[in-house]
Protein backbone atom coordinates (compact mmCIF):
# COMPACT_ATOMS: atom_id res chain seq x y z
CA UNK A 1 0.00 0.00 0.00
CA UNK A 2 1.16 3.78 -0.66
CA UNK A 3 2.02 5.92 2.29
CA UNK A 4 1.93 9.56 2.55
CA UNK A 5 5.48 9.72 2.77
CA UNK A 6 5.94 8.00 -0.17
CA UNK A 7 3.79 10.60 -2.29
CA UNK A 8 4.96 13.43 -0.89
CA UNK A 9 9.12 11.70 -1.36
CA UNK A 10 7.89 10.87 -4.92
CA UNK A 11 6.67 14.73 -5.68
CA UNK A 12 9.79 16.22 -4.14
CA UNK A 13 12.19 14.37 -5.88
CA UNK A 14 10.12 15.24 -9.27
CA UNK A 15 9.96 18.60 -8.20
CA UNK A 16 13.40 18.54 -7.75
CA UNK A 17 14.73 17.05 -10.89
CA UNK A 18 12.40 19.52 -12.81
CA UNK A 19 12.97 22.67 -11.69
CA UNK A 20 9.71 23.54 -9.91
CA UNK A 21 8.56 23.50 -6.20
CA UNK A 22 6.14 21.75 -3.78
CA UNK A 23 3.41 24.43 -3.11
CA UNK A 24 4.40 26.25 0.55
CA UNK A 25 1.52 25.79 2.21
CA UNK A 26 2.10 22.50 3.95
CA UNK A 27 -2.03 21.74 5.04
CA UNK A 28 -2.82 22.87 1.54
CA UNK A 29 -0.27 19.91 -0.25
CA UNK A 30 -1.09 17.34 2.25
CA UNK A 31 -4.43 17.38 1.04
CA UNK A 32 -3.43 16.98 -2.48
CA UNK A 33 -1.30 14.31 -1.28
CA UNK A 34 -3.90 12.56 0.38
CA UNK A 35 -6.23 12.77 -2.90
CA UNK A 36 -2.99 11.53 -4.95
CA UNK A 37 -3.00 8.51 -2.61
CA UNK A 38 -6.29 7.57 -2.40
CA UNK A 39 -6.88 7.98 -6.42
CA UNK A 40 -3.49 5.92 -6.52
CA UNK A 41 -5.92 3.25 -4.22
CA UNK A 42 -8.70 3.60 -6.60
CA UNK A 43 -6.97 3.25 -9.69
CA UNK A 44 -3.75 2.14 -9.48
CA UNK A 45 -2.06 5.17 -10.59
CA UNK A 46 -1.96 8.51 -8.86
CA UNK A 47 -4.46 10.07 -11.43
CA UNK A 48 -5.03 14.00 -10.59
CA UNK A 49 -7.05 15.12 -7.64
CA UNK A 50 -8.81 18.13 -9.33
CA UNK A 51 -9.55 16.14 -12.02
CA UNK A 52 -12.27 12.93 -12.77
CA UNK A 53 -10.47 10.05 -14.12
CA UNK A 54 -12.57 7.12 -16.14
CA UNK A 55 -10.17 4.52 -14.25
CA UNK A 56 -8.51 3.15 -17.22
CA UNK A 57 -5.29 4.33 -17.63
CA UNK A 58 -5.24 4.69 -21.33
CA UNK A 59 -7.40 7.46 -21.01
CA UNK A 60 -5.88 8.88 -17.77
CA UNK A 61 -2.65 8.40 -18.91
CA UNK A 62 -2.58 12.31 -19.25
CA UNK A 63 -3.69 13.18 -16.04
CA UNK A 64 -1.40 10.75 -14.21
CA UNK A 65 0.44 13.20 -11.62
CA UNK A 66 2.61 14.93 -12.54
CA UNK A 67 0.51 15.60 -15.64
CA UNK A 68 1.70 16.52 -19.08
CA UNK A 69 0.11 19.87 -18.38
CA UNK A 70 2.42 20.78 -14.89
CA UNK A 71 5.17 22.12 -16.88
CA UNK A 72 3.42 24.41 -19.24
CA UNK A 73 1.30 25.62 -16.64
CA UNK A 74 4.31 26.45 -14.06
CA UNK A 75 5.74 28.28 -16.76
CA UNK A 76 2.77 29.93 -17.84
CA UNK A 77 0.97 30.66 -14.54
CA UNK A 78 3.68 29.44 -11.91
CA UNK A 79 1.79 26.82 -10.53
CA UNK A 80 0.20 23.45 -11.77
CA UNK A 81 -3.57 23.16 -12.40
CA UNK A 82 -4.31 21.98 -8.79
CA UNK A 83 -1.19 24.35 -7.52
CA UNK A 84 0.99 21.59 -6.02
CA UNK A 85 3.74 22.12 -8.11
CA UNK A 86 4.52 25.91 -7.81
CA UNK A 87 7.21 28.27 -9.30
CA UNK A 88 9.80 29.86 -7.42
CA UNK A 89 8.49 33.27 -7.24
CA UNK A 90 5.19 30.80 -5.60
CA UNK A 91 7.40 28.86 -3.27
CA UNK A 92 9.09 32.58 -1.87
CA UNK A 93 6.02 34.43 -1.24
CA UNK A 94 6.72 36.63 -4.12
CA UNK A 95 3.45 36.60 -5.80
CA UNK A 96 0.44 34.43 -4.95
CA UNK A 97 -1.67 31.44 -6.36
CA UNK A 98 -4.01 32.37 -9.13
CA UNK A 99 -6.41 30.49 -11.05
CA UNK A 100 -4.79 28.15 -13.20
CA UNK A 101 -6.94 27.53 -16.72
CA UNK A 102 -7.87 24.00 -17.73
CA UNK A 103 -5.01 23.02 -20.38
CA UNK A 104 -6.53 19.46 -21.03
CA UNK A 105 -8.40 18.86 -23.91
CA UNK A 106 -12.20 19.00 -23.21
CA UNK A 107 -12.08 15.72 -26.11
CA UNK A 108 -9.63 13.97 -23.89
CA UNK A 109 -12.21 13.43 -20.93
CA UNK A 110 -15.14 13.34 -23.05
CA UNK A 111 -13.42 10.54 -25.19
CA UNK A 112 -12.72 8.63 -21.64
CA UNK A 113 -16.08 8.97 -20.37
CA UNK A 114 -17.66 7.63 -24.18
CA UNK A 115 -19.44 11.57 -24.42
CA UNK A 116 -20.16 12.17 -27.93
CA UNK A 117 -17.69 14.67 -29.56
CA UNK A 118 -19.70 17.67 -30.07
CA UNK A 119 -18.06 18.49 -33.46
CA UNK A 120 -20.29 18.62 -36.16
CA UNK A 121 -20.70 15.53 -37.61
CA UNK A 122 -20.97 14.29 -41.16
CA UNK A 123 -24.58 13.68 -42.29
CA UNK A 124 -25.75 10.27 -41.63
CA UNK A 125 -27.55 8.28 -44.64
CA UNK A 126 -30.95 8.38 -44.21
CA UNK A 127 -31.58 4.75 -43.19
CA UNK A 128 -28.75 4.46 -41.05
CA UNK A 129 -28.94 2.48 -37.52
CA UNK A 130 -28.73 4.55 -34.76
CA UNK A 131 -25.19 4.18 -33.22
CA UNK A 132 -24.94 1.84 -30.21
CA UNK A 133 -25.37 3.87 -27.33
CA UNK A 134 -21.49 3.90 -25.10
CA UNK A 135 -21.94 2.45 -21.76
CA UNK A 136 -22.03 5.47 -19.14
CA UNK A 137 -19.79 5.59 -16.16
CA UNK A 138 -20.96 2.83 -13.40
CA UNK A 139 -20.38 5.36 -10.94
CA UNK A 140 -23.03 7.49 -9.50
CA UNK A 141 -21.80 10.92 -10.47
CA UNK A 142 -23.43 14.23 -8.89
CA UNK A 143 -23.06 18.07 -9.66
CA UNK A 144 -20.86 19.45 -7.41
CA UNK A 145 -20.22 23.01 -6.76
CA UNK A 146 -17.87 25.43 -4.66
CA UNK A 147 -19.54 27.34 -2.49
CA UNK A 148 -16.02 29.82 -2.47
CA UNK A 149 -15.83 30.41 -6.15
CA UNK A 150 -19.11 28.67 -7.87
CA UNK A 151 -17.15 26.11 -9.87
CA UNK A 152 -19.02 23.45 -10.83
CA UNK A 153 -17.86 19.56 -11.87
CA UNK A 154 -19.82 16.54 -12.62
CA UNK A 155 -18.38 13.55 -10.90
CA UNK A 156 -18.89 10.67 -7.86
CA UNK A 157 -16.82 12.66 -5.43
CA UNK A 158 -15.72 16.57 -5.09
CA UNK A 159 -12.48 17.45 -5.88
CA UNK A 160 -10.09 17.57 -3.09
CA UNK A 161 -8.76 21.25 -3.75
CA UNK A 162 -11.00 23.53 -6.00
CA UNK A 163 -9.02 23.77 -9.36
CA UNK A 164 -9.83 27.30 -9.47
CA UNK A 165 -9.96 29.17 -5.85
CA UNK A 166 -8.42 26.34 -4.39
CA UNK A 167 -10.62 25.62 -1.51
CA UNK A 168 -11.02 21.84 0.47
CA UNK A 169 -13.00 19.51 -0.73
CA UNK A 170 -15.20 20.61 2.40
CA UNK A 171 -16.64 23.59 0.42
CA UNK A 172 -18.58 21.67 -2.19
CA UNK A 173 -21.93 21.00 -1.73
CA UNK A 174 -24.02 19.00 -4.02
CA UNK A 175 -26.71 20.56 -6.19
CA UNK A 176 -29.58 18.47 -6.32
CA UNK A 177 -31.64 17.34 -8.53
CA UNK A 178 -28.34 15.51 -10.96
CA UNK A 179 -26.97 12.19 -10.65
S1 LIG B 1 -2.38 19.48 -11.98
FE1 LIG B 1 -0.72 19.28 -10.49
S2 LIG B 1 -1.48 17.84 -8.97
FE2 LIG B 1 -2.79 17.63 -10.79
S3 LIG B 1 -1.77 15.99 -11.93
FE3 LIG B 1 -0.98 17.92 -12.72
S4 LIG B 1 0.88 18.19 -11.58
FE4 LIG B 1 -0.30 16.70 -10.44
Amino acid sequence: MITLEKVRQRAEADAKTNGCYLNPDKEFLNDLFDGLKKNEERYGYPSCPCRLASGKFEFDRDIVCPCFYRDPDVQEFNACYCGLYVSKAIFDGKISLQPVPERRPQEKQARAFGVPNEAPAEKKPEKAKAAPTKTPPTTAMKLWYCKQCGYTCYREEPPYICPICKAKREMFAELPGKG
